[in-house]
């Protein structure tokens, strides 16, 4: 139970992100235009820290989430060919 609520808490703060979106960009014309671009990166922020905090909680809390997060980045890296 407590997997898949770590699991889920990603994708609310993903619905987040599009709320706060469509807040800067006055997209509901019923609520009109709210916030700004840093709350959409906030909310970006948000999904990040919470996928981390799944990482962590799925690999039994050994501090590992950065690391792995820094060799995954270093993959897409060098597969996308801005890391040689
Ligand atoms: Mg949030």
């Amino acid at each position: 139970m407590v997997t898949w609520a770590r699991v889920a808490k990603i994708a609310e703060e993903c619905g987040e992100v599009v709320a706060a979106y469509i807040g800067v960009t006055g997209q509901n014309p019923r609520k009109g235009v709210a916030g700004s671009m840093d709350d959409v990166v906030d909310e970006l922020l948000d999904v990040a820290l919470t996928a981390l905090a799944a990482v962590e909680h799925l690999t039994g809390h050994r501090g590992e989430a950065l690391g792995l997060l820094n060799r995954k980045i270093v993959r897409t890296g060098i597969r996308a060919g801005v890391i040689t």
